[in-house]
């Protein structure tokens, strides 16, 4: 059965332009498509109102390349009408007043939301296992995790339910599950796009981001969402691009750079060949590749630093999670205001969530601050420094994406991780500079995919995109869908 959802946003544009197929196709398939979802990937729908909307479009213009076409949205995304609870328990019921500056540009664009997808509980996680309706599923394999938070995102534009589909990234949560689920993650530079709407997790470091199927999707998406916003402060002034023609014109920068440390400890041959073999292409099309030695210990320091300071932001961002609209009642004899936020919070939060809230919390302690909070910023400020060190030697960061494959979910263990492991936190490195950071899909190991993983300087959105898809004719993967329903 022929499947149009799994063709790219650019693809459909023509298709639409021409009369060939119609919106209200589209949305009739998608949700189709979202109907025989086996690998758990919605919390929440709308599709009457898509019909709606797929109804009410009966032209798309050449102009228009998003007018018609259907996505999803994770589920920390504010959608007016339809529930929102970030795959939360405490945010059970809510329904929010407002959509988030994001959802409204593309909504206005002419896109068709379709529903809201599963996640890891309020973006905290990187397995696609915590989300209050259970794990979502890798559909290369149904017994493996399938990478979060944007678990949800990753797994449905995978299964060609949609051709795009927003996520958000803290650490790596687009560009951890786009590894694992062969298709393009990106997170824009921070400040590039509206956080207006999308649920706090640590802000200094989160940011609206998405899958696409190639690159030039990408970068179609963000045309249309960059910009500033009244709303969110912490939005950037700067004139935005058109992205697009970063890539069409092939507007790339000359040198690529790569960490020896990373580069030296890939413990998977096949991620290792892959990756080896790429950097030689891509010196023979024409780029300049540089081995970098970026301090080892501040590569140690990521995944600390990463843990304090997200934990200490999602703490007291989330402290206004009281159960007392929304979320589970609290039962029996309950006197005060603490004593009820105590138990709706007990039983709203999974284990991960009330462990990082501890963390946060303890971090932030006055006995504690010093030691714990301010070091980690120091930290962050020193491991940035290091990394425009590096971007006064090259124009692009490079590093796979995962290096190893995505973990049996019954073989996923609770235990508090003591290892700094650098090479599984090394795109947080994107989050504390706040630099754009692209995955592509690159290569497989037993059938499971695993991805490369792009950085450019901030505010280069434009010539990462364009180094991106000269990548992409490298490694000729893209528009790609798994079979399996
Ligand atoms: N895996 C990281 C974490 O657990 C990233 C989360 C994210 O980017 N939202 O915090």
């Amino acid at each position: 059965m022929s499947n149009l959802n799994s063709l790219s946003i650019h693809e459909l544009h023509k298709r639409l332009v021409s009369g060939e197929i119609t919106a209200l196709d589209l949305t009739k398939e998608a949700i189709e498509n979202c109907k025989s979802d086996s690998c758990n990937c919605l919390e929440a729908t709308c599709y009457e109102e898509a019909l709606k909307k797929a109804k009410s479009i009966t032209e798309v213009k050449e102009d228009e390349i998003l007018k018609g076409i259907p996505y999803l949205a994770k589920d920390n995304y504010s959608t007016k009408g339809v529930e929102t609870t970030a795959s939360s328990n405490i945010l059970n019921g809510y329904v929010p007043l407002f959509d988030a500056t994001v959802i409204s540009k593309l909504n206005r664009r002419g896109m068709i939301l379709i529903g809201k997808t599963s996640m890891d509980e309020l973006a905290m996680g990187g397995t696609g296992t915590t989300s209050h309706k259970g794990a979502t599923l890798n559909p290369y394999d149904k017994e493996r995790i399938s990478g979060g938070s944007s678990s949800g995102s990753a797994v449905s534009i995978a299964l060609g339910m949609v051709p795009f589909t927003l996520g958000s990234d803290t650490g790596d949560s687009v560009r951890k599950p786009a590894s694992y689920n062969q298709v393009v993650g990106f997170k824009p530079t921070w400040g590039r796009v509206s956080r207006y709407g999308l649920f706090p997790f640590a802000p200094s470091l989160d940011c609206p981001s998405y899958f696409t199927r190639n690159v030039l999707d990408s970068a179609y998406i963000l045309s249309a969402i960059a910009g500033h916003d009244e709303k969110d402060m912490s939005s950037s002034r700067r004139k935005k691009d058109v992205y697009e023609k970063f890539v069409k014109h092939h507007r790339t920068l000359p040198k690529v750079g790569y960490f020896k440390a990373v580069k030296d400890s890939i413990p998977s041959s096949k991620v290792r060949r892959a990756f080896d073999d790429l950097l030689k292409k891509i010196e023979k099309a024409g780029y300049q590749v540089i081995a970098y030695d970026y301090p080892i210990e501040l590569l140690n320091a990521l995944y600390p630093t990463y843990m304090i300071i997200s934990c200490a932001e999602a703490t007291s961002n989330n402290a206004n999670l009281d159960g007392i609209r929304f979320g589970p009642k609290p039962q029996g004899d309950i006197k005060t205001y603490s004593e009820y936020m105590l138990e709706a919070r007990t039983a709203g939060f999974s284990d991960l969530i009330k462990r990082r809230f501890v963390i946060g919390s303890f971090s932030l302690l006055s006995e504690n601050v010093y030691e714990m909070f301010s070091r980690a910023q120091k930290a962050r400020r020193m491991i940035v420094d290091n990394l425009n060190k590096f971007f006064d030697k090259a124009d692009y960061f490079i590093t796979p994406a995962s290096f190893s494959k995505p973990k049996k979910i019954n073989e996923l263990s609770a235990a508090w991780s003591k290892t700094s492991d650098f090479l599984e936190n090394i795109m947080t490195l994107a989050n504390f500079g706040g630099n754009p950071s692209i995955t592509l899909p690159l290569g497989e190991e037993d059938s499971l995919p695993f991805g490369v993983n792009i950085t450019g300087r901030i505010f280069e959105d434009g010539s990462l995109f364009a180094f991106a898809s000269d990548v992409e004719k490298i490694t000729g993967i893209k528009d790609v869908t798994v079979r399996c329903r």
